[in-house]
Formats: structure tokens, C-alpha cells, sequence
């Protein structure tokens, strides 16, 4: 079993993305593909929408987002397909298809997913003898052939103005008379003179001779028409499969999309998910590359914050330390910065992450009594939370300080997911209640 910090899956815009911030960050961290890097980049055949290549084939952006990040020394595997991911405590274990497991604190799922199909007769007979979900993989094949893209999409027009460099009759077969298509890509197609819609039109078979496509039958106005073709490009949307990797239950929207928050974090404590797979707007490259840049920087804070909580509750369970870590927050305070005020309402736990702080008790007559200093893996906090009473003491920045804060609630829920860390909680907050009484020093 190999031990990462983070483990990528996927190998498309964003997960090189990921890859390369890991790699720039040096985390302890591997990207693993089931093919080659590239994803589904590499079935366009251009590109003309990502900010400062105003037109760049999929392959050559592949290859360059490729090389940036191994040029930052990223470990990239390709050709290790995953099979199953499972959560044991405090990591993700990931299986892969050819029997060997890689551990890891955080996983980023960037795997998109899989071409709808239409689920109409002849589709599975003739997949890979006429019927194609790739027309840059397969268009040369069909030069000088009647065609028909199905769909009113995106990918339909863009792989469709692909197809125009082979065919000799593209037919467009949507099921409405509007295409949703962007206006750029619409109008470039529509205005080919070797391009036919067929609006509106469902596909209710595809056929041919038991070897090859011959025809098509769609139904227009209640009528079922036969076309001839000998290549039908199917693009009648997409199937995200990230979920599918999990064996645990992970959120999803009613299409299978990952449900992630502002970071990119899913359900899944340490996992985030990034690019296609994730419920979102729009699917884009660009907003690809922009959620992987999130899921990593926070994937980063995660894992930081996941040690030093294990660092600070040695005997609590992993997941529920994984659990708390993921809900925590992080903050940071200058010297001589006040994090917690003596008197102030008691609702947050801190554990100190970096730096140092002092802890300080103001008596009656104003003077200011040092009870003690806290360094990196010690907590504070607990007293009031527990007791249910004002703050009795102050904490302030000593040098620079970082802190993980808590609400009441995971607090709670820390102390009562193991009875040692309940008691060492309560026999700490219970010594310092005395020492801050005055009883004992
Ligand atoms: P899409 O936008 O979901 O379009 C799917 C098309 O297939 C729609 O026109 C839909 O019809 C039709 N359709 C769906 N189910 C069907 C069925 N059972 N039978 C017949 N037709 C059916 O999918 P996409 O084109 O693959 O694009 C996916 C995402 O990638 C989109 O967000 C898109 O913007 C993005 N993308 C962007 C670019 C680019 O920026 N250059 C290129 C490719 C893809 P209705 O219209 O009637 O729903």
C-alpha cells in the first residue's frame, strides 16, 4: 500500500490543475489516470474558449497542462484505473483496478464522466461500426459518408463542425426546433451548405447491414422517416461517474453529479470533487481548471488541520477527528492579538495550529495575571463551553498564531465520540477552572 497526503484521480484540465498546485505546494501527493492524461480534451478538436489561446487543439492543451505539471515534479500514473474508493478513519483508501491500494488523507475526484447513449435498438450493435461518441476519434473514418449528429447541444454543433471537414451531408437531428448550443457554434454549423437539420425529431432506430450503419429512422410529426447514413455521432449530453467510485454513501444531485460546498468538499470528509463530475454550472474548462485550484489549496489546509487535531486527540477515532477537522476553521492572529476575551459569551473551541499564545486572568482590582502559555497541539476554550459560563480568562497571541476553531456543538460531539478523550477534555478544562479561581498557584 502506498501513503499520500492527496491523491488525484483523474487526469483531465482538472486534475492536472491539481496536480501541478500540488506539485508547486510539494505535498506529498500522485495523480492517478485510467488512460492517458488529457480527459475529455482530447476528443475536441479545438479550442477557442480558454483565456489566452484563442485557438489550440485539445491534444496540444493536454499535452501542455501535462508537462507544466510534471515540469513541477508532479508524480503522475497513467493506465492505473480505479476501481473503489472507501473511507477507513482518518483516510481514503483507493483501489485500484489491477489489485494494489494507495492511502491518502484527501482525495480530489476529477474523473468527468461518459457520453449519454440513446438507448434506441441498433446503438450497442453498431457502437464502433457507424455509431460514435467521438468525433475527432473517429470522424476521418467516415470521409465522403452521409452523417447525422444527434443532439442540439454544445458538443453536438462543436464535434458537428468537426465532422464537416469528412462529410458529405451532415444531418442534425434534434428532438425540438431550438438548439441550446452556443450562438457562435450554431451559427458556424448552421451556415454550411452540407449541413441539414431535422428538427424536431426523436432517433427510434439505427441499422444497417449486420456489419456497418446504413440508416437511421427518426420520428417528425408523428411520421418515422428513414435517412441514410453510414456514421451517426451521438452527443445527447453526459453521465458524470465520479459517485460511482464510492463505497460509502456520497451526496449527489438527481443526475449523479458530486454536491460539493464553496471548497469543492462533498459529503465525504477529505473529499473533494473538481471539473465535470461536479454539480455545476457550466462545464468548462476554464471552470474545471478554477475548481481544482480551490479543491487542492483547501485540500492543503485540510490535511494541516487533520494532523495537528490527531496531534491534540491522540485517543479520539480517526473519522471523527476527520469529521472535525473538515468543520473547523482556521485563524490567524498578529502578536498580542486577543482570540478570546475573559467575560465574552463561551461558544468556540481552539486548538493552536502554529505560534504561541499566553493566557491571562483579570483580577478585581484590573491587574492581569499570567496562568500560562500554549503552544502548537494544545487547546482552549473548553472551560467555558463546558461549564456553560463566561469566558474566565483571556487568550492573547504571543507570537504569530494560527488556530483551529471549533463550534460548541463538535466539541461535544469530540468528547462523547470516545470516553478517554471526554475525560482528558473534562480533566483539563477541570484544572484550569481552579487555576483560574486563583486555587491552584
Ligand atoms: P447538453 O448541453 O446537456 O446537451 C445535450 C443535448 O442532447 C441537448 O440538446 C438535449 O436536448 C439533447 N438530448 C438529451 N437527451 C436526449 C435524448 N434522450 N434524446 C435526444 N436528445 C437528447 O450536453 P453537451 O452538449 O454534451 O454539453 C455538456 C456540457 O459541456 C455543457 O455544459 C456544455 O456547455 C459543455 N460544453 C462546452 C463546450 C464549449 O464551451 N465549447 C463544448 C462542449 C460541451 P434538449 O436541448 O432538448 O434538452
Amino acid at each position: 500500500m502506498a501513503d499520500y497526503d492527496l491523491v488525484i484521480i483523474g487526469g483531465g484540465p482538472a486534475g492536472l490543475t491539481a496536480g501541478l498546485y500540488a506539485a508547486r505546494a510539494n505535498m506529498s501527493a500522485v495523480l492517478l489516470e485510467g488512460k492517458d492524461v488529457g480527459g475529455e480534451i482530447l476528443n475536441t478538436d479545438l479550442i477557442e474558449d480558454y483565456p489566452g489561446f484563442a485557438s489550440v487543439t485539445g491534444a496540444e492543451l493536454a499535452q501542455k497542462m501535462a508537462e507544466h505539471a510534471l515540469k513541477f515534479g508532479l508524480k503522475i500514473k497513467t493506465y492505473a484505473p480505479v476501481k473503489q474508493i472507501r473511507v477507513e478513519g482518518d483516510r481514503k483508501v483507493i483501489e485500484l483496478e489491477d489489485g494494489t491500494t494507495h492511502r491518502a488523507y484527501a482525495v480530489i475526484i476529477t474523473v468527468g464522466g461518459e457520453p449519454t447513449k440513446l438507448g434506441v435498438p441498433g446503438e450497442a450493435e453498431y457502437h464502433g461500426r457507424g455509431v460514435s461518441y467521438c468525433a475527432v476519434c473517429d470522424g476521418a473514418f467516415f470521409k465522403g459518408s452521409d452523417l447525422a449528429v444527434i443532439g442540439g447541444g454544445d458538443s453536438a454543433f462543436q464535434e458537428g463542425l468537426f465532422l464537416t471537414r469528412f462529410a458529405k451531408k451532415l444531418h442534425v437531428v434534434h428532438r425540438r426546433g431550438e438548439f441550446r448550443a452556443q450562438a457562435i457554434l450554431r451559427d458556424r454549423l448552421l451556415a454550411k451548405d452540407l449541413v441539414h437539420t431535422v428538427t424536431p425529431a426523436t432517433v427510434k432506430e439505427i441499422g444497417g447491414d449486420g456489419t456497418a450503419v446504413k440508416w437511421i429512422d427518426v420520428e417528425r410529426d408523428g411520421k418515422v422517416e428513414r435517412i441514410p447514413v453510414e456514421g451517426v455521432f451521438v452527443f445527447v449530453g453526459f453521465k458524470p461517474v465520479g459517485g460511482q467510485l464510492f463505497a460509502d454513501h456520497i451526496a449527489h444531485d438527481e443526475n449523479g453529479y458530486l454536491i460539493t460546498d464553496q471548497f469543492m468538499q462533498t459529503s465525504i470528509p477529505g473529499v473533494y470533487a473538481a471539473g465535470d463530475t461536479r454539480a455545476q454550472l457550466a462545464k468548462q474548462i476554464t471552470t474545471a481548471v478554477g475548481d481544482a485550484t480551490t479543491a487542492v489549496l483547501h485540500a492543503e489546509r485540510y490535511i494541516e488541520e487533520l494532523k495537528d487535531m490527531e496531534r491534540a486527540f491522540p485517543q479520539a477515532p480517526r473519522e471523527v477527528v476527520a469529521e472535525t477537522a473538515s468543520r473547523m476553521k482556521i485563524l490567524t492572529f498578529p502578536p498580542g492579538a486577543v482570540v478570546m476575551r475573559q467575560g465574552e459569551t463561551s461558544d468556540r473551541f481552539y486548538v493552536i495550529a502554529k505560534g504561541e499564545a499566553i493566557v491571562v486572568h483579570r483580577e478585581p482590582d484590573g491587574s492581569e495575571r499570567t496562568l500560562n502559555t500554549l503552544h502548537a497541539g494544545d487547546y482552549f476554550g473548553e472551560v467555558g463551553i463546558l461549564t456553560g459560563h463566561a469566558r474566565n480568562a483571556t487568550v492573547r497571541a504571543k507570537t504569530s498564531l494560527e488556530v483551529l476553531a471549533l463550534d460548541a456543538d463538535g466539541l461535544r460531539s469530540l468528547m462523547s465520540s470516545s470516553q478517554k478523550t471526554g475525560d482528558e477534555v473534562a480533566r483539563v478544562a477541570k484544572s484550569r477552572e481552579r487555576i483560574e479561581d486563583g486555587a491552584a498557584d
